[in-house]
Formats: structure tokens, C-alpha cells, sequence
């Protein structure tokens, strides 16, 4: 029996697919890239953008035939396209669909597999007692294979930013608790991990959900001491809630990367208010030059929406003068997109063309690929450390600490995969490097020596 999940979107659902991924395994179903050849195929979807739900759609009704012809196969639809309300008016439109399933909710799917099968039931029972011991089995293809795993803290999104249609998706925020996210975390150590990326829609609201609940800089501190965890990022940030704290425990912990995801979404004030970011382009700029004066040589990446409702050519020309002062790492670009049930899809119209729209969209990526370029050529001939995560194309692949792809090659059928290593760098281009071996593996340089000891000096 086989499984196949279609992943579309955010981190976060790709983290959802494989704790479904990891529950099917637990009934006894193995995982196939093969979605024609699979008798579970999961769509795990996103409708962040009109685009996104078109592609998740035109999927769903490609495997329309497939069902017909095979009844017993199990066709289930996750994620945001369904919603924490659940499947309600799809079921009509997509009769052929079995199961829905909220995002990060696989119970509907295994409720449903249980229901059919009892020899199911019983390897599930099995399994659900040593759970207690490992708190999230890896699918099989990824134990011992994936280095970088993504971890949900903290689900769904209190706030109401016009555009965006995930909290009404995804429901009001619940962060989970600090022992369960530690004991996950130990656990996909103990399968290979060596990188944990802590996700929310908001990461640096964890905790605001509970009274007195602890705050994401507790939460770093209390899986930094996870033994063989070398690396811990975060991601989504907003900018009003990125305390002085938790810049200063970035800073600090030696596993918590020099890396910070914070979206801007605009440049101009007016827009930003419109938005309801709540924040002013002076309070996002002060906020830029508090996160590198608190934070040596850290990476920032951004979001930014293009036109949006009412944004003028000045207004557009605002948001590329803020970048080409910031000169961020990374500007994640996107052609606003009015999505059902958001404020700015019932009260403002759409009224930048799609080919204004994409102009502008154009603009801000060939701005960023050359102060990306630049930023990137600084490191030519530096030697930085890297977290290799697999062979790509006959050669190593990894990231550095402030998340930037490097590849390196290596005859000498050493196998780098989860290993840190310090590579010089030859090559620099806007959207990866590459970098030699120097002859000796040196220690990493950021990880204090008691740390080193703790997880295993690189090349071990
Ligand atoms: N809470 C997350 C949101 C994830 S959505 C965050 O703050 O990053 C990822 C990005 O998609 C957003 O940052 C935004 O730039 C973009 N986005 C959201 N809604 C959009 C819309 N209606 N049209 C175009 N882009 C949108």
C-alpha cells in the first residue's frame, strides 16, 4: 500500500505533510513519488494566491479519472483550501474527494483508513504506544536523510492584514507546548535532523495564546541544549513583536542562525495602513538597523506585495527605494491577489492592471538579484561554514548560516550529508555559490568549544 502527498505552499505545510506522511506510515503504508501509482493521494494546498488555488484545482480534477476508475483509491484534500471549518461546499464540487482535511489536521484521513480496515487498527494502536518514545517518526525515504526539518510552533494567525486570507484558514492562534515541541524536536534528531526551522504565521507571537506562557526566546533556550541539534532557525517574524530579547538570544546561541524572515509587504505608509500592518516604513527601517546592530553579520529576508489596491506608481517607487536602501537578503515578490472573504477584497477594488502588476513585480527582482549579487560576492574567498543537507547533480549541497545555498564537489565518496562544513568560497552569483574543501576541516568558528564537544566536531 502506497502513499503519495502533493505539497503546495508554505513551511508550514510541508511540515503538516509530513506529520501525514509519518501517520500513514505508522498504518503500514510506504510512500511513492508516483501519484498515479498510490492508493492514498493527499493534496495538501494553499490558496494564498488565486495561482496557488488554480494549481491546487486543476490537480484535483486531473485525478478525477483516476478515481473513477479506481473507487478504492482514497483522495483527500488538505490545507488551507479547505479551511479549519472543513470541507462544507467542496464536497459538492469535488464529489470525487473521500476525506477533508483542516490544515495540520491528519486525524480526518486516519480516522477514515482506521474505519476500513482493522488490521490498520491494530498496527495503529501498536504504534501509538511507542509514540510516548519518539515523538514524530520520520516517512522512511526521509529517516537518516533529512537534514532540515521544519517544526511547527505555533498555528494559525490572530492578525487581520487586509490582504490575507490564512487566519480565516487556518483559525485563531494555539501554540503548542514547550516539552512537546522539545520531545519532537529529540526525536527528529535521533532520525538525522540536524536543522530545525520553528514555524508560525507570526513565530514571535509563541506563547501570547497562554497566560503567563513563555516567549519564543524560552523556547530557543530550551531546545538549544537538544545534543546533535546544530542548527535552529525561525520564521515567519512581524515586526512589532520582535523584542530586544529575542534579538539579543539570537545573538547569543550559538545553534540559532543570523538569519530573520520579517515581511515589510509595502514601502509607503499609506499603503502599509491600508494593509493593516500596523507598523510605519520609519518603524520597520528602525526596526532593520536594531536587528544588525543586535546581530553580527545576520541575513534578513522580506515579503513584498505589489500592487495593491490603490497602490500608485509613487507609492510603488517607495517600496523600491526602501529596498535598495535596506539591501535585504532576500525579497520574497508577489502580485497582489484578492482573496475571498478578506477586507480588501470586499472593500477595495483591484484596480492595478495585471500588467502593471507584473511590471512592478519584474522591477523588485531584478533591483534585488543585484543587491543580492553584491551582498553574495562579499563572501568570494571567505571561508564560511555550512550545513551540507544532500548530493544535487553529482555535487554537495548545503547552506550557511544565514541560509544561502552553496554546492561543493567531492571525489573522495566522503559522505557530507548532515555534517558541517567550512568550505572557501570560489564562485558568487545572486541565488547560490560555490566553494571548495580546504585541505583540513577546521572547527566551526561560531560554536563554542563545549558545544563542538556536545555535538560531534564536523567530518566525524
Ligand atoms: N504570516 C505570514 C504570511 C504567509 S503568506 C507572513 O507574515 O509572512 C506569505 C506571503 O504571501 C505574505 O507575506 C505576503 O507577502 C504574501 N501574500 C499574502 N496574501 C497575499 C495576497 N492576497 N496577494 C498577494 N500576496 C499575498
Amino acid at each position: 500500500m502506497k502513499y503519495h502527498i502533493w505539497t503546495a505552499g508554505c513551511q508550514m505545510n510541508v511540515a503538516d505533510s509530513q506529520r501525514v506522511g509519518s501517520e500513514l506510515e505508522k498504518l503500514g503504508y510506504r510512500h511513492t513519488d508516483n501519484y498515479r501509482s498510490a492508493d492514498v493521494i493527499v493534496l495538501n494546498t494553499c490558496v494564498v494566491r488565486q495561482s496557488a488555488e488554480d494549481k491546487a484545482a486543476g490537480f484535483l480534477w486531473s485525478l478525477k479519472p483516476i478515481k473513477q476508475a479506481r473507487p478504492d483509491k482514497v483522495i483527500a484534500l488538505m490545507g488551507c483550501m479547505v479551511g479549519v471549518r472543513g470541507g462544507g461546499k467542496l464536497a459538492q464540487v469535488f464529489p470525487h474527494v473521500d476525506v477533508f482535511m483542516p490544515p495540520s489536521e491528519p486525524g480526518p484521513l486516519i480516522d477514515y483508513l482506521l474505519a476500513r480496515d482493522s488490521e490498520q487498527a491494530a498496527l495503529h494502536y501498536r504504534h501509538r504506544l511507542q509514540d510516548e518514545e519518539l515523538a514524530l517518526v520520520l516517512p522512511r525515504h526521509q529517516q537518516n536523510r533529512l537534514v532540515s526539518a521544519h517544526v511547527p510552533v505555533i498555528y494559525g494567525c490572530n492578525h487581520v492584514c487586509t490582504y490575507c486570507v490564512i487566519p480565516s484558514r487556518r483559525g485563531r492562534e494555539r501554540s503548542r507546548p514547550v516539552g512537546e515541541i522539545a520531545a519532537e524536536v529529540r526525536s527528529l534528531v535521533a532520525q538525522g535532523v540536524r536543522e530545525v526551522t520553528l514555524l508560525g504565521q507570526i513565530v514571535d507571537r509563541y506563547g501570547y495564546d497562554i497566560p503567563d506562557g513563555p516567549r519564543l526566546p524560552d523556547l530557543l533556550r530550551a531546545i538549544h541544549d537538544i545534543d546533535g541539534l546544530y542548527r535552529i532557525r525561525f520564521l515567519t517574524s512581524h515586526p512589532n513583536y520582535m523584542s530586544d530579547e529575542l534579538l539579543d538570544t539570537v545573538a547569543e546561541l550559538p545553534k540559532v542562525c543570523e538569519h530573520i524572515e520579517v515581511p515589510n509587504q509595502a514601502g509607503d505608509d499609506e499603503v502599509l495602513r491600508r494593509m493593516k500592518r500596523e507598523y510605519t516604513m520609519a518603524d520597520y527601517t528602525a526596526l532593520i538597523e536594531r536587528i544588525r546592530a543586535r546581530i553580527p553579520d545576520v541575513a534578513i529576508a522580506t515579503d513584498i506585495i505589489v500592487g495593491f489596491p490603490g497602490e500608485t506608481e509613487a507609492q510603488f517607487q517607495r517600496t523600491l527605494d526602501t529596498l535598495a536602501q535596506l539591501k535585504l537578503d532576500v525579497c520574497h515578490v508577489a502580485m497582489y491577489s484578492p482573496r475571498p472573504g478578506t477586507v480588501s477584497a470586499k472593500m477595495m477594488p483591484d484596480d492595478v492592471p495585471p500588467e502593471e502588476k507584473k511590471r512592478r513585480l519584474d522591477a523588485v527582482n531584478q533591483l534585488q538579484e543585484q543587491i543580492v549579487a553584491e551582498i553574495n560576492a562579499r563572501l568570494l574567498g571567505r571561508t564560511v561554514e555550512i550545513l551540507v543537507e544532500e548530493k544535487h547533480r553529482g555535487r554537495w549541497k548545503g547552506r550557511t548560516r544565514t541560509n544561502k545555498l552553496v554546492f561543493f564537489e567531492d571525489e573522495s565518496g566522503t559522505d557530507w550529508r548532515g555534517k558541517l562544513v567550512n568550505v572557501e568560497i570560489t564562485w558568487t552569483g545572486p541565488w547560490s555559490m560555490r566553494g571548495v574543501l580546504p585541505g583540513q576541516q577546521t572547527p566551526s568558528l561560531r560554536l563554542e568549544p563545549a558545544v563542538i564537544a556536545g555535538i560531534g566536531a564536523p567530518g566525524d
